[in-house]
């Protein structure tokens, strides 16, 4: 079987190479060894898929090179994206600002993108996983149980380690160092936080709890939701902390963020002096994390027995909460994998590797992880787009 182009992996990235590559008149072959293409898209976004984000700037990338996404993202945005679902009549919304979902489902983000495929003469195959590639004069070969395929140029779309049961493998950076890639460090990101020891017992119970925090540790800061979880914390803002956080970063919590916690304690103080410390933070906390606040941490009388400095310095606390996360809850629940190919060794312009000519690597695979918000799938829609016009 002879293809101008071998794509491994059917994910976002993937078959966005195909269909520009098809759409230029290339012969294309997409491999995927899961039993169906587009699983993470169909899992993403709590089954709605958050396509994009309107918003999306090279700064929501986290990379060894922040000018890497650059180009690729100048040249197809958010609205190139947007263009195609309308094409498709996919209804979407926009949730928080930037962030664009399906009204429906995502399955019909992937069966835009196979449709897409079908009319670009895109050859998709599942189940059909690729092993034993080599270099040949004229491009790449490799084993499938559909028998050896031969093609001029071969896309690592094979995206990261997140979520081994949809999919993920070290497939792509295996093939990466095969061929003198370098791999930067890879690591779990937008993950749950675990807790573990006295500092989860001292948490213990509320799982369930929610409540908008400022999550910070040095070099980021996130001002979103917090979720209290049975073996640590969740939500968007630890999510998006989590990718910046490693073993024994000082992480901290605006527990009260936008709010002067002070001054609002001092003028609890004149307005309700007979009410304790827990009965008022519980006007500004939810109940249960008030009350364990003033269980294990705080001291708690009525509010006429705080003398100004006390609650300046409760006010202080609570702007700078301490949380001494022991770990993450790894591949198996993360959302993204930090780290890949190095993109020192790729060019910015078509994904193609330094190493190697006409081997190119698209989406997760490369060092190049977004925010929590849409901005993932934007990534794999603007590397696969710049890739499929260079195969
Ligand atoms: C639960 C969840 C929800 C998410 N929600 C969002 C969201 O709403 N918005 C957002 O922007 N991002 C979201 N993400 C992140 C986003 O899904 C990924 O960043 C994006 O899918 C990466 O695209 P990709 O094509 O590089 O990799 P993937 O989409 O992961 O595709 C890689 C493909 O390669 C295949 N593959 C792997 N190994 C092999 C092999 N050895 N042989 C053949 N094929 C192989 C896999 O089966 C897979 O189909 C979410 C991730 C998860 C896990």
């Amino acid at each position: 079987m002879e293809y101008d182009v071998l794509v491994v992996g059917a994910g976002a990235a993937g078959l966005m190479t195909a269909i520009v590559a098809g759409g230029r008149g290339r012969r294309v072959l997409v491999v995927d060894h899961a039993n169906r293409p587009g699983k993470k898209i169909l899992m993403s976004g709590g089954g709605r898929c958050n396509f994009t984000n309107t918003g999306t700037t090279p700064g929501h990338f986290i990379s060894a090179n922040p000018h890497f996404c650059k180009s690729a993202l100048a040249r197809y945005t958010p609205w190139d994206f947007i263009a195609m679902v309308d094409r498709h009549r996919i209804a979407w919304h926009e949730k928080s600002p930037g962030q664009l979902f399906c009204d429906d489902s995502s399955k019909q983000i992937v069966r835009m993108l196979l449709d897409e495929c079908a009319a670009a003469g895109v050859r998709v195959e599942t189940s059909c996983p690729l092993s034993n590639v080599r270099a040949t004069t004229d491009g790449f070969v490799g084993e499938t149980p559909l028998g050896h395929v031969r093609a001029a140029s071969l896309v690592v779309a094979t995206g990261g380690l997140s979520i081994p049961s949809l999919g993920a493998s070290g497939f792509g950076y295996a093939l990466a160092e095969q061929f003198g890639h370098s791999i930067l460090p890879l690591r779990a990101g937008l993950v749950p936080l675990t807790l573990s020891g006295k500092h989860q017992e001292r948490y213990d119970g509320l799982a369930g709890v929610a409540l908008p925090v400022e999550a910070r540790v040095p070099g980021a800061s996130f001002h979103d939701a917090m979720l209290f979880t049975h073996r640590g914390l969740s939500g968007p803002a630890i999510l998006q902390v989590s990718s910046y956080w490693e073993a024994g970063a000082d992480l901290r919590l605006d527990l009260l963020p936008g709010l002067d916690a002070a001054q609002a304690l001092r003028e609890g103080r004149v307005e309700r002096p007979g009410v304790e410390l827990k009965t008022l933070l519980s006007s500004l906390l939810p109940r249960r994390f008030a009350e364990r606040l003033c269980e294990v941490w705080l001291p708690n009388r009525p509010m006429r027995q705080y003398r100004d400095a006390e609650l300046n310095a409760i006010g202080a606390q609570l702007a700078d909460w301490p949380v001494v996360a022991s770990g993450t809850e790894g591949y198996r629940t993360a959302e993204v994998t930090l780290g890949g190919v190095d993109t020192d060794e790729v060019s910015s312009t078509t994904m193609m590797s330094r190493r190697q000519p006409n081997l190119y690597f698209v989406g997760e695979v490369l060092d190049v992880t977004g925010h929590l918000g849409g901005y993932n799938f934007q990534w794999a829609w603007a590397s696969g787009h710049a890739a499929g016009l260079a195969v």
